[in-house]
Order: structure tokens, then sequence, then C-alpha cells
């Protein structure tokens, strides 16, 4: 009787650190998915210009010739 309650106290840990790990490795698995989402919101994607180098904002730099120039004067160049 001792032994199937031990058997069953061992089962039960081992079920419990299983069922915990299991836990963790979710949690990990859903902040990889979260953490590119949260970048995006947060960084915003660089396009360096083709004149002078420079790196600007996507939404900030001016688009000609199907490319990003960080000033309309660079895109007439
Ligand atoms: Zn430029």
């Amino acid at each position: 009787m001792i032994r199937l309650l031990l058997f069953f106290a061992i089962l039960g840990a081992l079920f419990y650190a299983a069922l915990a790990y299991g836990r963790h490795m979710i949690r990990r698995w859903q902040h990889s998915f979260t953490q590119p989402t949260q970048q995006k919101s947060l960084g915003e994607k660089l396009t360096q210009c083709p004149y002078c180098q420079t790196f600007v904002p996507t939404s900030q730099a001016y688009q000609a010739k199907g490319r990003y120039y960080c000033s309309k004067e660079h895109a007439n160049l």
C-alpha cells in the first residue's frame, strides 16, 4: 500500500513538473510571437538614402523612382 502511495506521489510530482515546464515553454513560445510585433510598433523600419547613405524612417523618407531618399533634393540629384 505504501509503495502504491509513493508511486502516485512520484507520478504527481512528475506530472506537476511537466505541467510547469509546459507552461514555461508555452510562455516562451508566446513571447517569441509577441516580441516582433512590439518591435514593429516601437522601432520603425529604416531605409538608406542612395545619395548620402543616411538612414531615415520609411514614413519620413521621400519616395521617388521606386527608391527612398532622405530629402526631395537628393531624389532629384
Ligand atoms: Zn540623402
